[in-house]
């Protein structure tokens, strides 16, 4: 039969395997336990929507054949199986999903071999590492075709018809023969198989059985004994979320953690929630220590997984969990739902939505006391997660806000770090009556707005604003601790004594004449021109009025759709009234207007570029610029 080959990226991995130096080779174990595990899974989940299909729970069971003279180790379950197209796919490919986003994570692709070995569960092919041939026989439940494939390594493999009796998958690896460093045929004995079992699978839902032999006295007879076979379940199947929580070691949760949601890091925290009373229920949940590669589009799936006393109804579901927690990553185990229970039906269940607020509450209790005890930590999950906690302060027209307010962070002028809104508040001056910020591109660009300098001059401190999302979300807190929000670039920060202030209001009454004249000249960039007194060694900067900033104008337009209604911020420039130019200005509207009409179109222009933004016509004001150096 002609062999077919493996796809490259397969064939590497396999060819890790096959030579691996890896010294746990014994998790090849674990990993076909749990791809049966998996099968089962689906089995019963399609037999609760698919009336073809029958299962009694009971009968469902992996099962452990070692034969120590044939030296072939057997791993049988009576799961959903696979087609012949399945088959192909499935094994013949690298598999889809751990594989898959390791490969697509580009913080990866430099690794050693090795370290991806550790990292992930390498599935199927870790079998590799202990055996030379292997041979598949599956058959997909409801179908009377079985198929079996067969590989004895990176050479490829065949895929032919065979007989099977029932549905299910039997792997058997043949196993390699003992060399000097390496005992392979220790995987054939009882003791090994029952360690490994209990050590990597014991909450395996589904019974692990193997036919194992003990000594007995003889019946009928006082010292003889007789060699008895009999059946026996290798795992307690306790879920790992039922025992007792000093009986599970975090190694053990990463491992299950790893296993179950397929990431290659260990997570960043572990939850556990146990609720009695009205609700009955058990939550383990994870955040995951770094963001899936879909994690940020549309493909990703939020969703925990939902089982009914300690069975699987549900993978996804979404209700568990709202938006801005979609990261969390786990199960609930409830006694008070109904296994048969429609997708449809539990979107209205009430016992689940008092589960999803208790978790809301709980996951973002934990971040509170994660942030507190262990910051590292926490900016760790925030570079990976912030995001999204902004942009839940901000939908639903803020009605999470009380909920994260405290989780969120920014940066500042304060120090090179986040601060979180708590602790602006807690070193805010005495005289200080707002929380300020700015906003734009980056912390850099930002540091050197004229508006910022005015701010930080005066010993406050200025958030600093890098994100879209950032400002829609603290115009939707409003204030924090009783304090305002304020944009240094929008609104009157009203930092200067009543004298400064009148003195301002004569200047700029003043000079009315010449700001419509400047007005004019600029065109329609601007709203309305005034003097300021709030800049230090700036000579210009550009201030709005009214809802609209600027960054926000920039991220509004540049939403799909937009195009149609563009927002407009109502931009003002303001003039610094204590530089030398303001007096300059001053002296050219009553002596040359030719030369204040193109010294005003420099200046807005370069506001324009302070501020971060483009200017629409550089040709002119770089001919304007020329002109002014002859
Ligand atoms: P993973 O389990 O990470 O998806 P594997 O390489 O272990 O990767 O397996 C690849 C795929 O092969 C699985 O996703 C599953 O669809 C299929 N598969 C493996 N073992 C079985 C089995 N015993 N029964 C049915 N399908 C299986």
């Amino acid at each position: 039969m002609a062999k077919k080959q493996f796809k490259t990226e397969s064939k590497k991995l396999l060819d890790m395997m096959i030579n691996s130096i890896y010294t746990h080779k014994e998790i090849f174990l674990r990993e076909l336990i749990s791809n049966a595990s998996d099968a089962i899974d689906k089995l019963y989940f399609k037999s609760l929507t698919d009336d073809s299909i029958s299962v009694a729970h009971s009968d469902l069971e992996i099962r452990i054949t070692a034969d120590k003279d044939a030296k072939v180790l057997k791993i049988s379950d009576n799961g959903i199986g696979m087609t012949k197209e399945e088959l192909e796919n499935n094994l013949g490919t690298i598999a889809k999903s751990g594989s898959y986003d390791f490969k697509h994570n580009p913080e990866n692709e430099n690794k050693d071999d090795i370290d991806i070995i550790g990292q992930f569960g390498v599935g199927f092919y870790s079998a590799f590492m202990v055996s030379d041939k292997i041979t598949v026989e599956t058959r997909v439940c409801g179908s009377d075709e079985a198929w079996c494939w067969q590989s004895s390594g990176a050479d490829g493999y065949t895929v032919s018809e065979c007989e099977k009796e029932s549905c299910g998958t039997t792997i058997t690896l043949e196993i390699k023969p003992d060399t000097e460093d390496e005992n392979y045929s220790i995987y054939l004995e009882e003791f090994k198989i029952r360690e490994l079992i209990k050590k990597y699978s014991d909450y395996i839902r589904y019974p692990i059985k193997m036919l194992v032999s003990h000594e007995q006295p003889k019946e009928g007879s006082k010292n003889e004994t007789e060699t008895v076979v009999s059946d026996e379940t290798l795992n307690s199947m306790v879920p790992l979320w039922k025992k007792n929580r000093s009986d599970v070691t975090d190694e053990e949760y990463a491992n299950f953690y790893r296993d179950k949601f397929y990431d290659y890091q260990p997570p960043l925290k572990t939850i556990r929630q146990k609720a009695e009373g009205t609700s009955e229920y058990t939550a383990l949940l994870f955040i995951p220590s770094h963001a899936p590669f879909d994690y940020y589009s549309r493909d990703f799936e939020k969703g925990l997984q939902l089982y009914s006393s300690g069975v699987m109804i549900m993978d996804k579901c979404k209700d568990l969990l709202p938006d801005y927690f979609s990261f969390v990553k786990g199960l609930v185990d409830s006694s008070d739902l109904s296994l048969n229970i429609s997708r449809e039906m539990l979107q209205h269940d009430r016992q689940l939505k008092t589960i999803a607020k208790a978790l809301e509450k709980k996951i973002s209790s934990e971040l509170e006391k994660l942030l507190e005890s262990d910051r590292e930590k926490y900016e760790q999950f925030y570079s990976a997660f912030g995001m999204q906690l902004k942009w839940g302060v901000y939908n639903d027209y803020g009605m999470h806000k009380d909920l994260l307010q405290n989780l969120i962070m920014f940066k500042s002028s304060f120090e090179d770090k986040n601060v979180t809104l708590k602790e602006y508040v807690g070193r805010m001056k005495d005289d200080q009556k707002n929380i300020y910020y700015a906003t734009g591109d980056s912390v850099d660009k930002i540091k050197l707005l004229p508006q910022v300098e005015s701010v930080t001059g005066r010993g406050f401190e200025v958030l600093y604003l890098c994100e879209d999302v950032d400002e829609f979300a603290l115009q939707m807190l409003r204030s924090f601790d009783g304090k305002d929000f304020l944009n240094v670039c929008t609104n009157d920060l009203d930092l200067s004594s009543d004298e400064e202030k009148e003195s301002l209001n004569d200047e700029n009454k003043k000079a009315e004449d010449m700001f419509a004249f400047i007005k004019e000249s600029i065109g329609d960039g601007v709203t309305k021109v005034r003097f300021t007194n709030k800049l230090q060694n700036h000579p210009v900067c550009l201030t709005t009025e009214g809802a609209v900033s600027m960054g926000m104008e920039k991220v509004l337009n540049k939403m799909p759709g937009a195009e149609n209604n563009m927002v407009k911020a109502e931009i003002v420039l303001e003039i610094n009234v204590n530089h030398d130019l303001a007096k300059r200005l001053i002296n050219l509207f009553e002596d040359d207007k030719d030369k204040l009409a193109s010294y005003s179109k420099v200046l807005y222009a370069q506001a324009r570029l302070i501020s971060g933004l483009s200017i629409e016509n550089p040709a002119e004001i770089s001919e304007l610029v020329c002109n002014m150096m002859l």
